[in-house]
């Protein structure tokens, strides 16, 4: 049959993320468009089908969505919802036939990374994580330095991703059942995974402390958690993760310099600099159509994978691994 120019994507819950950033995203990307929606919530169904111009054969809800097998219009299903729901959707998504994004961070257990990975192996669909800062010029202007060393070897980095969190205390986000975490779930992964292309290795052991001050509004969920890394040759890497701070910063020491980006995990214009006193600076795009049209390049090209499941697992190990050392951990000065 005749090759397509565009991948079709379905986005799965239409939250603040759907409708903030990937369907606007999506209207200018080039690889992929927005060809389908799955929502639990009837009223979006009309409203996005009007705004997006989507035909009602590609509107889905939660029961039906296993049909979307048959649909021919979707080539991507998107999983955009709270994160304990990640699991299941992409593997319906992958047993449906669909190539899957399934949001960060990929699941809550390392266990349900390896569920969604077999599923899309098995299948023979691929499987990318919604890492949006993997596709970003910024981190791949750091994972340029780091690898080129025009200030020789890195010795060490710190990596602060929070925001303080406000609201209804029963969202979703604070909510353990849901969300499998708090602040190091939702902001820690940009945290661990600047870490690691910022050394452009992966830790070997990991040390960690949580902070807690308002255990009336973070009711089951961590607020705030700090982590030093210890990577090979003895370079360290420093966490700071929280629901309760302001925080969006990478800082790379490298044996004759250094880079920032401040900031550095949000949806941009970012901002960064080195010790030579030059700017990194790339005209503003969006991310999110960058990463979907780089995901549906790999799946038409065979291009790179910047984000595949393996990395999303990967986070997911070193997540375990915090919560672990918390746990056993824990200790207080006399
Ligand atoms: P929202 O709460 O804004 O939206 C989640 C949507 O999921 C809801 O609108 C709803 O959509 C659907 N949903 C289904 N069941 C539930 C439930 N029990 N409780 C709440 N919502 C439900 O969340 P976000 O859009 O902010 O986040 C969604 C995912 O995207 C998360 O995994 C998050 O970590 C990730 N994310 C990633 C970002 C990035 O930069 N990569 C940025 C923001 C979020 P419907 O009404 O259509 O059924």
């Amino acid at each position: 049959g005749k090759e397509k120019k565009k991948l079709g994507i379905a986005l799965v819950g239409l939250g603040s993320y759907s409708s903030g950033q990937l369907a606007p995203g999506l209207q200018d990307a080039e690889n992929c468009y927005l060809a389908g929606i799955v929502t639990g919530t009837p009223a979006k169904e009309k409203e996005w089908m009007d705004k997006y111009n989507i035909p009602k054969k590609n509107v889905y809800n939660y029961e039906n969505f296993d049909s979307i097998a048959k649909n021919k219009d979707i080539d991507i299903v998107y999983v955009v919802l709270p994160n304990s729901m990640h699991a299941e959707y992409c593997i319906r998504a992958a047993k449906a036939g669909k190539h899957v994004i399934c949001e960060k961070p990929m699941a809550v257990s390392v266990e349900e990374c390896d569920a969604i990975i077999d599923a899309c192996n098995e299948a023979g669909v691929k499987l990318s994580v919604g890492y949006r800062m993997q596709s970003d010029p910024y981190t791949n202007e750091i994972k340029r330095m780091v690898k080129e060393k025009p200030f020789g070897s890195v010795r060490y980095v710190s990596s602060d991703a929070g925001y303080i969190s406000r609201g209804n205390p029963d969202q979703w986000r604070l909510n353990h059942a849901l969300s499998g975490g708090g602040a190091l779930m939702n902001m820690g992964v940009y945290s661990i995974q600047s870490n690691i292309y910022g050394t452009g290795q992966n830790p070997i052991s990991v040390s960690a402390q949580e902070f807690s001050s308002k255990p009336e509004y973070f009711k089951d969920t961590d607020e705030t958690i700090t982590a030093q890394m210890e990577f090979p040759e003895g370079v360290v890497g420093n966490l700071f993760t929280s629901h309760n701070a302001n925080a969006n910063r990478l800082f790379v020491s490298f044996e004759k310099g250094w880079a920032e980006l401040n900031p550095c995990h949000s949806y941009g214009p970012l901002s960064g600099r080195t010790s030579d006193g030059k700017e990194i600076k790339y005209p503003h795009q969006s991310q999110q159509k960058v990463q979907m049209d780089d995901f549906a390049k790999h799946i038409m090209l065979g291009t790179t994978n910047y984000a595949p499941g393996e990395m999303g697992k990967r986070d997911m190990i070193i997540v375990e691994a915090i919560y672990k050392s918390i746990k056993e951990g824990g200790k207080k000065i006399p």
